[in-house]
């Protein structure tokens, strides 16, 4: 049970709001690394095109999906009409003079070799065939053009993730990319919502089919023409200070997680007894691979964790005070 929030002042929220725009300048990389990154990508293609001739390397995630960090890694999926072995893959970049650490991971879902830019310090994997990942890299693209405020938010999410220690899959909590369904879940739930449902969009009477891996990864992406093919378009006029607050409140205090799914390709609620996914209590599903929870490898201690988090977010988050500490030490003088 949640203490109640005392009431909120327009002078906190207005702080509430600068906090939020504040992240996203801080941390949006520049033009000049996006074009490193992409620089990087080319000069390791033609590198591993020594070995495998019709090898094609492309960028995905967050160097892509418009919510990157300085420092993210570089997720790189690696196609192309020829056979690629991980091993062999991995042994071919050790002899690349610019990388260290190359480390191939045969065990997971995705096999990856890992690696580490010397130069630029940059961290970044190359997974194979994972065609999905630039599919839904592309659909989250497509909800960061709609609106700045979601940019900004996920932004918001992924600091606040980073900070409270909840955002690392690899230790046994969530990927950013779970994060930002989530927050993208909540923006298209909130009344009017600031997103549409991207995926539930189209003209022909039946979803059209656009099949990867058995999948159906269609969605809208005309942007251009999205004032006129949603209603809702431009209807919401809240702040990004007050979305922040209001993602805390709507996953401490409206949304159900023993119930319901955090689901961002229908509008409609959709069960976890839909989707006999009951015994986990956070349950974030994949907008393509239908079979994918995301939080499928939470722990009962992580899940109880990270809804702390949360809970604590919107306390302070939501509980105006009259004098602010300092944002960084220089402000102190
Ligand atoms: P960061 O800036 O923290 O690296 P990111 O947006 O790149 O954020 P990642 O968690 O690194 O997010 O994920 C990169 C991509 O990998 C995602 O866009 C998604 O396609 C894929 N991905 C990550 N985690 C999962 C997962 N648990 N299941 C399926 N795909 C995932
Ligand atoms: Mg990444």
């Amino acid at each position: 049970d949640l203490d109640p929030l005392p009431p909120m002042t327009p002078e906190f929220l207005s702080v509430l709001n600068k906090v939020c725009e504040q992240c996203y300048t801080d941390f949006a990389p520049d033009e000049l690394e996006v074009s490193v990154r992409e620089h990087i990508l080319r000069d390791l293609e033609s590198f591993v095109r020594r070995q495998f001739p019709g090898a094609r390397l492309q960028l995905f995630g967050s160097s892509k999906n418009g919510f990157g960090f300085r420092q993210s890694d570089l997720d790189i999926c690696m196609d192309g009409n020829c056979i690629i072995i991980i091993e062999s893959l991995a042994r071919q970049l050790k002899k690349h003079p610019g990388l260290k650490n190359i480390l191939p991971i045969t065990t997971a879902k995705v096999p990856i070799v890992k690696f580490y830019h010397i130069r630029t310090g940059l961290e970044g994997d190359i997974s194979l065939y994972n065609t999905l990942a630039l599919h839904n890299t592309r659909l989250l693209a497509s909800y960061a053009a709609i609106d700045r405020r979601v940019k900004i938010l996920c932004y918001v999410m992924k600091v606040f993730a980073k900070m409270c220690d909840i955002g690392d899959a690899s230790r046994g909590s969530l990927s950013s990319y779970a994060y930002t369904l989530m927050v993208l879940f909540f923006l298209q739930q909130r009344s009017p919502p600031v997103i549409p449902v991207l995926q539930e969009i189209y003209d022909a009477k039946k979803k059209p089919q656009v099949l990867v891996d058995g999948w159906n990864v269609y969605f809208f992406h005309d942007l251009k023409t999205l004032p006129s093919c949603w209603p809702q378009y431009a209807k919401n006029t809240e702040t990004v200070g007050e979305l922040w607050l209001g993602l805390l409140r709507f996953y401490t205090e409206d949304f159900d997680f023993r119930e319901h799914v955090v689901c961002i390709r229908q509008h409609s609620r959709l069960t976890t007894f839909n989707k006999q996914w009951t015994s986990k209590y956070i349950v974030i599903e994949d907008p393509f691979d239908l079979n994918h929870n995301l939080g499928a490898g939470l722990s009962r201690k992580m899940t109880n964790f990270i809804m702390k988090a949360f809970i604590n977010g919107r306390t302070v988050f939501g509980t105006p005070i009259k004098v602010f500490p300092p944002l960084y030490p220089s402000q102190m003088e």
